[in-house]
């Protein structure tokens, strides 16, 4: 059987370790773009703060490789893919056979305007050329106050910038918190440095000042981009493949085409919570979906289970996790809880629907998020201990998980 993966990151090397874990004899091949060896996107913002090294984002070495009998074959470009003769082009005319073939080309960040100081971080490349704009400059504007722009935001600050976040929207972390959550992390932020400006539209960048929508100008020496990502499926327009925003699979991460999956940041697949086919586009959905690709590819039928969104992030000591349906316009709930302590920065907040919960999001403590989670993914009906999970101290010691049984009893 020949495996060929696209694209050398968690989605990808995820899913060849469990064709490589059922499939001893298999030839695995994952062609990737880039020159590194795998390595933690999460980690560059951090790397950029100069608190990591390069050698602490590397997740994967030759060793890995060369134990698993996996071909990496880096620096080069997937252009096309053959699907009816079950072959890809690459970008030096080279074509590659497969039997089974996984998209995991992960996404591409959307920029607006270019110019020699207007940036975007995905990569190592970006990393560098960020830093080395933030060792010349001083004053950096940052388009997009989602996780990435504030993550971004706060490497910046490290380097010793003077940050200001451009947020479109009334607040930061539109879709993965709510408003009040927004507020307390906001004040957080802004404690330690960083100008945030809500309803606050980039327009342009003329390499001096940043035109914001309603005519206003701030300085800026450079500007790095944070607005979203695109999946990286362009090269798949002639190939067959189902495409929307990403690649569309089903629960088994299969395409349209029988021997063709995706994952991770390119693929759309259904949300069990949000009902509806979106990109989870995080580094634990793509662990995920990485996997059920690889047990689906080396012949062990799965489905996947529990691929909701969540989020788990720190700014400055303050960490916040949120997972399923928060805030949004056409969001349909029964009923929320709320307990909070805000001059102590503590925030909990869970989101019913049907008796079940669709979502939480937690600031300051979240000591307890992993069984939230289990009971998201899981999607029951908790009508009898609803109450139980709502206060800031719920004890983790009075949640009875019985082995074997998918129950959890509250005593
Ligand atoms: C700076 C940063 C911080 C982040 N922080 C977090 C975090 O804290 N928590 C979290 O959950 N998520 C975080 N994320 C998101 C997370 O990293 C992604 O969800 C995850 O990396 C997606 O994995 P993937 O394998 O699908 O795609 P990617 O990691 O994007 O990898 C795709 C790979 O495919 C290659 N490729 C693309 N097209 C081609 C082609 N045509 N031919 C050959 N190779 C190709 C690319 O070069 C790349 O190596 C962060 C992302 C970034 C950029």
């Amino acid at each position: 059987m020949k495996y060929l993966i696209i694209g050398n990151s968690i989605a990808g090397v995820s899913a060849a370790k469990i064709i490589r874990r059922h499939d001893k004899s298999g030839s695995i091949t994952i062609i990737t773009k880039e020159a590194y060896p795998f390595y933690s996107k999460c980690l560059l913002p951090y790397y950029l703060r100069n608190e990591v090294g390069f050698d602490e984002t590397i997740l994967a070495d030759e060793n890995f490789y060369k134990e698993n009998n996996i071909c990496l074959v880096k620096g080069r470009t997937v252009t096309n893919v053959l699907s009816d003769k079950s072959k890809v082009a690459l970008d030096n005319n080279e074509e590659v056979v497969y039997d089974k073939l996984l998209i995991a080309t992960g996404a591409s960040p959307i920029q607006i305007g270019n110019g020699p100081n207007i940036f975007s971080l995905r990569s190592f490349e970006d990393v560098e050329r960020i830093k080395e704009a933030a060792t010349k400059y001083k004053k950096a504007v940052v388009v997009g106050a989602g996780p990435m722009g504030m993550k971004v935001a706060y490497g910046l600050k490290g380097l010793g910038c003077d940050v200001t976040v451009l947020e479109a929207g009334k607040q930061v972390f539109t879709r993965i918190l709510s408003k009040r959550a927004a507020f307390v992390l906001t004040k957080h932020l802004m404690n330690k440095g960083i100008e945030i400006k809500t309803n606050s539209r980039f327009i342009s960048y003329d390499g001096k000042h940043v035109k914001i929508d309603g005519a206003s100008h701030i300085e800026a020496d450079f500007v790095v981009m944070a607005i979203g990502v695109k999946p990286n499926v362009d090269f798949l327009k002639e190939s067959g493949i189902k495409t929307d925003t990403g690649v569309i699979v089903d629960s088994h991460m299969r395409t349209n085409i029988d021997n063709i999956y995706a994952s991770g940041d390119a693929a759309e697949a259904l949300d069990p919570v949000a009902k509806k086919y979106t990109i989870n586009a995080t580094w634990p959905s793509a662990v995920l979906e990485g996997e059920t690709a690889g047990f689906n590819m080396a012949g062990i039928e799965t489905q996947i289970k529990g691929n909701v969104s969540y989020n788990s992030i720190q700014f400055f000591g303050l960490s916040f996790v949120s997972a399923g349906l928060l805030e949004s316009d056409d969001l349909q709930i029964d009923e929320e809880i709320i307990d909070e302590d805000i001059p102590k920065n503590l925030f909990k907040r869970l989101v019913f629907l049907d008796n079940k919960l669709v979502g939480f999001e937690f600031l300051g403590d979240v000591q307890n998020a992993g069984i939230y989670l289990d009971i998201l993914k899981e999607q029951k009906d908790i009508t009898q201990f609803k109450n139980r999970l709502s206060y800031l101290d719920f004890d983790y010691g009075k949640v009875l998980k019985f082995a074997g049984t998918e129950e959890r009893f509250f005593i």
